[in-house]
């Protein structure tokens, strides 16, 4: 067997900045932290941080008046910070800034009486954190069906968004039908599907075509590392999304002679690694790492770690 090791694959500069964010809380002020939701979408990591004592909560009724607390990479309404100042919370942001910057669009064309469309999945986090900026002027969609329910007419101002993780070629359809149906539509200059997205999918779109096998790893509710288990389905190859080594199925593998593996942008490497040595030790495989594309971005951590440190 070969393993193909897709390059890049797993954690992205907003989940590296998110986990480092939490870790450097828990060195500053104990472990005694609640995070507003999973800190990124990875069953791995969130079970890192309880084992080390952080709460994560889904309201933050649960949070005792005064606590740290953070909000977690995929980003928070307006209404979830103000709750937290009514709670008295020091809130730390691990917001990733490719999601602010989201948030921002949202704003700036709110405020320029925009009808604002939302490519995005109903109920997902940052869904909810983006669509909280401006809940009156934005309307979600999930498929080009959707759009041909839009009541909006040639004259209206429209501007489209993105969720950041979505998959390219889906979303293009989606946009596609939308500047077909509003020619009058803009949106922002640089694309909302962020790199790190659009990187990991390329890697898995031009490699799966070579494999018998697709194994992403990454969490049932981690949006990008879905878009990349459905990827390989889309080219044709058995793909499947796994949390860690202990999810892989022998049978899998039966008739296998290349599989590749890459992990979505908030799963660890160490688990990438777990199932590579399982592939190694049970099926004899030879890894190869195919560097796809370079990556250099890194975010800076919150400025109210500092402040807080320096309040304490
Ligand atoms: Fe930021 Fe993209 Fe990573 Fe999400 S996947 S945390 S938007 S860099």
């Amino acid at each position: 067997m070969k393993v193909l090791l897709a390059n890049p694959r797993g954690f992205c500069a907003g989940v590296n900045m998110a986990i480092e964010c939490l870790d450097e809380a828990i060195l500053r002020f104990g472990s005694n932290i609640y995070v507003y939701h999973e800190i990124v979408h990875n069953q791995h990591v969130v079970n890192r941080f309880q084992n080390q004592g952080v709460t994560f909560v889904n309201s933050l009724d649960e949070v005792p008046i005064g606590s740290i607390l953070l909000f977690s990479a995929h980003g928070v309404s307006p209404e979830v910070r103000a709750h937290a100042r009514s709670r008295k919370l020091k809130a730390i942001d691990a917001t990733c800034p490719l999601v602010t910057k989201v948030h921002l669009e949202a704003i700036r064309y709110a405020q320029q009486n925009y009808n604002i469309i939302l490519i995005g999945h109903e109920g997902h986090d940052e869904v909810i954190g983006t669509m909280g900026e401006a809940p009156q002027s934005i309307t979600l969609v999930e498929t080009p069906e959707d759009v041909d329910s839009l009541s909006f007419t040639p004259d209206d101002k429209i501007a489209y968004l993105t969720q950041t993780t979505l998959s390219i070629e889906e979303a293009g359809r989606v946009i596609d039908r939308l500047k077909t149906r509003f020619p009058q539509i803009v949106s922002p200059p640089k694309d909302d599907i962020c790199y790190a997205t659009t990187n990991r999918q390329e890697a898995v779109s031009k490699l799966a075509a070579n494999a018998d096998v697709v194994i992403i790893l990454g969490s049932q509710n981690s949006s990008n590392s879905k878009r990349l288990m459905e990827l390989g389905s889309a080219i044709g190859r058995p793909a499947y999304l796994v949390d860690g080594a202990h999810e892989l199925q022998t049978e899998w593998f039966a008739n296998a002679k290349t599989v590749l593996v890459s992990a979505g942008a908030s799963a660890p490497e160490i688990v990438v690694q777990e199932c590579v040595d399982l592939l190694r030790n049970q099926f004899n495989a030879e890894v190869e790492e195919v560097v796809i594309r370079e990556e250099h971005v890194n975010f800076p951590l919150p400025k109210e770690l500092r402040v807080l440190a320096n309040a304490q």
